[in-house]
């Protein structure tokens, strides 16, 4: 039908060209000026103040770290956690496993509380899982499962203890109030649900937390007490220090698909993606899809299904569906990850993408792959 299709059409995963907002797009391409011009400073400046708006923070520690999301996760550990420090962990998918890594690598003593992929973690078991840890961290929403985690009550019962939230999938998707909730720090990725291309860490830290630092991080690149005075996060730009090349491209990016989500309101945005989820896992039933993440948590930006034996057409697997998804109909959906491949499918519909006319072309593929 449309073999050639080219890759800028493709619709529906994650990080790809169909969740980026317009207004990035012409971003990207607008001539490159130098990373200390005052105009540029003067994005960089507006987009750490979008980044409190949409991380719903006062934070002055609320700055882009240059680098995916998984810099983001280092940058929250490598500047919290000292050799011996304990740090309690909610695992229940592939990114609350990453965190595990990345604090042991900071010499925590890592407290793993696990939960079976799909269930979401119970806040209480995190927050009694050892006495007095110096960081409670969590996954807001694991990409790997679809499942969304609780977080407002890990606030309200911390104690003395840092609360780390991941928030690569969920900021600018789904609710997520750091102030509000007591979280002292959170993270994003730009790929997810902000639509722009993936090369930056949004991230903040409270004031509190920032208290708390080590005193000489292990990272040169991600110290953020030398990060937060070139961006001038802490000191409102009055006394800026040359720290690195600040990526400008990807800056301007960020800064217009804030302006997009902001322009639309943070709550609009959120009623988008809700509205599309809830759409997709109806639809997704009635072909006969089964929806893997617990009911009441399940995330509407990510949505995992296992495929049942016997759904698909005789002689097509879950493989050769997705390919004919993807040549056919240019819709890209993702494949299980761990214990999970082979069985199910992650389907994104994050940013951009999450309009209801890309679930309608989805499940209208769909049902022409089953014949219905
Ligand atoms: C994508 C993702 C990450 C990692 O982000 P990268 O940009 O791939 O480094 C971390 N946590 C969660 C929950 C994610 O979805």
């Amino acid at each position: 039908m449309s073999e050639g299709m080219p890759r800028s059409d493709r619709v529906l995963m994650g990080p790809g060209p169909s969740n980026l907002y317009p207004e990035v797009t012409e971003a990207l391409q607008r001539p490159l000026v130098g990373h200390l011009d005052p105009d540029f400073l003067a994005v960089l400046d507006e987009t750490c103040d979008r980044l409190r708006t949409v991380f719903s923070t006062a934070n002055p520690l609320t700055l882009p770290i240059s680098g995916t999301g998984s810099a983001g996760m280092e940058a929250s550990f490598v500047n919290l956690v000292a050799p011996g420090d304990t740090v309690v962990v909610g695992v229940n998918g592939v990114f609350g496993e990453r965190m595990c890594d990345v604090a042991a690598r900071c010499g925590a003593e890592v407290v793993r509380v696990d939960e079976r992929w799909g269930n979401p973690i119970d806040p209480e078991r995190l927050l009694a899982a050892h006495p007095h840890p110096k960081l409670i961290a969590v996954v807001h929403a694991e990409t790997s499962t679809g499942v969304r985690n609780e977080v407002e009550a890990l606030g309200a019962g911390k104690g003395d203890a840092l609360l780390v939230a991941d928030c690569v999938t969920s900021l600018g998707g789904i609710p997520f109030a750091t102030d509000g909730w007591g979280v002292d720090v959170a993270y994003s990725g730009t790929q997810k649900c902000l639509g722009v291309p993936p090369g930056l860490a949004p991230l903040t830290m409270s004031p509190g937390a920032v208290e708390r630092r080590v005193e000489r991080p292990q990272s040169w690149y991600l110290d953020l007490g030398m990060i937060s005075q070139y961006t001038g996060s802490t000191s409102g730009g009055a006394t800026r220090r040359y720290h690195h090349t600040a990526p400008v491209t990807m800056i301007n990016a960020l800064h217009a698909g804030l302006g997009a989500i902001l322009e639309e309101g943070l709550a609009g945005a959120w009623a988008r993606h809700e509205e599309c989820g809830r759409l997709l896992q109806k639809g997704l039933q009635e072909l006969g899809f089964e929806l893997f993440a617990a009911e009441g948590h399940r995330l509407p930006q990510l949505t995992t299904v296992l495929i049942p034996d016997g759904l698909l057409p005789g002689g097509l697997d879950e493989a050769g569906a997705r390919r004919l998804l993807l040549e056919r109909y240019g819709i890209e959906v993702g494949g299980g990850l761990g214990e999970y491949a082979g069985r199910m499918w992650r389907i994104g519909c994050m940013g951009h993408t999450a309009r209801p006319r890309n679930v309608t072309l989805l499940l209208g593929a769909l049902g022409e792959i089953l014949g219905r």
